[in-house]
């Protein structure tokens, strides 16, 4: 048993027929802090959420939630937004706040008032008395996320918390999260969307193929990945930068491009390359995006 952990896995082994899942899989997560779980697709991450949940259970492996073993009893204290969402279509959405609430030892009073306030913060407030089938996806996904908080855990699990929701939605969400953690709530959160994660996560844990590839607090791992990075936005054709002799790797999105270089020296070169060729309207020395290093690490996983 250890207090200063959340959560602890250790050696998690899972296998579907003859395929591994999950490898070897090891974490430890601080009480308060904010955990971004990261992986491509398949990578392993709703079977290590499902074990922990002790949805499914580990072929071999130990698991550490809230300072002990999993029981029922303490199904209270943590909030789980599964992957695949599902609500009683026929319900209307005050009925599903009480039979949530209520599940999780609710009173009736409490339920009717943390429910509306949280309504209201994510503007269902008017659909209170409406079905689930009658919301839009997008608002049953938020319905789906108050109900996973609407008990006050502290210790929330949210798979891909941010799947399906508009740029608006996602900024709400992820304001909540933070609003959670400085509550003092734990959070452990799977997505592949790099650029919300990157603003909101204390840690970060990359799976590929069921296994760890990275660990750590997400500017160790940044400094790691050192400063040889830099960002331009252009307009123009910039076919050529990737054949650059000094270029190492190039993650193009159109009009904006990380660059990452053999030496940080040859930076003036690389400027003076771009400049005449491209029009630039920034040029600047960065730490590699978590994106980028998503994308390294996945790509070394495939040359394994
Ligand atoms: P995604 O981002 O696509 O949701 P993920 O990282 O959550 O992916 P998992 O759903 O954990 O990945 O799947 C990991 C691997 O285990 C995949 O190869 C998947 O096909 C396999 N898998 C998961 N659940 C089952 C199951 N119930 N039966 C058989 N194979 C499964």
């Amino acid at each position: 048993m250890n207090n200063d952990y959340v959560l602890v896995l250790k050696d998690l082994i899972k296998d579907f027929d003859d395929k591994r899942a999950v490898d070897n899989f090891s974490l430890r997560q601080k009480k308060g802090e904010i955990l971004g779980l990261l992986g491509p697709n398949g990578a392993g991450k709703t079977t290590t959420i499902r074990m922990i949940l002790n949805i499914i259970a580990p072929d071999s492996g130990y698991i550490e939630i809230l300072g002990r073993r999993f029981s029922e009893k303490m199904k209270n204290r943590f909030g789980y937004l599964p992957e695949e969402r599902g609500l009683y279509r026929k319900l209307k959405v005050s009925e599903v706040l009480s039979f949530f609430g209520e599940l999780k030892g609710m009173r009736k009073h409490e339920i009717k008032k943390r429910g509306f306030k949280l309504l209201q913060k994510f503007a269902l407030d008017n659909y209170l008395d409406k079905k689930v089938e009658e919301l839009s996806k997008g608002m049953a996904q938020k319905l789906q996320f108050i109900i996973t908080i609407l008990h006050s855990p502290e210790l929330l699990i949210l798979d891909e918390p941010f799947a399906g929701l508009d740029p608006l939605n996602i900024e709400l969400v992820k304001n909540i999260i933070l609003e959670k953690k400085r509550e003092g709530v734990t959070i452990i959160f799977s997505t592949h969307l790099m650029e919300y994660a990157e603003k909101i996560v204390d840690t970060v844990v990359m799976i590929n193929k069921g296994r760890k590839v990275l660990d750590g607090s997400l500017s160790d791992i940044k400094s790691t990945y050192g400063t040889k990075f830099i960002k331009i936005k252009y307009e123009g054709d910039a076919g050529f930068v990737s054949l650059l002799d000094y270029v190492r790797s190039i993650e193009d999105y159109g009009r904006e491009m990380e660059i990452e270089l053999e030496d940080m020296a040859a930076k003036d070169r690389l400027l003076k390359a771009l400049v005449g060729k491209l029009s630039l309207s920034s040029f600047q020395v960065t730490e590699p995006s978590l994106n980028n290093i998503f994308i390294r690490k996945a790509n070394e996983g495939e040359q394994l």
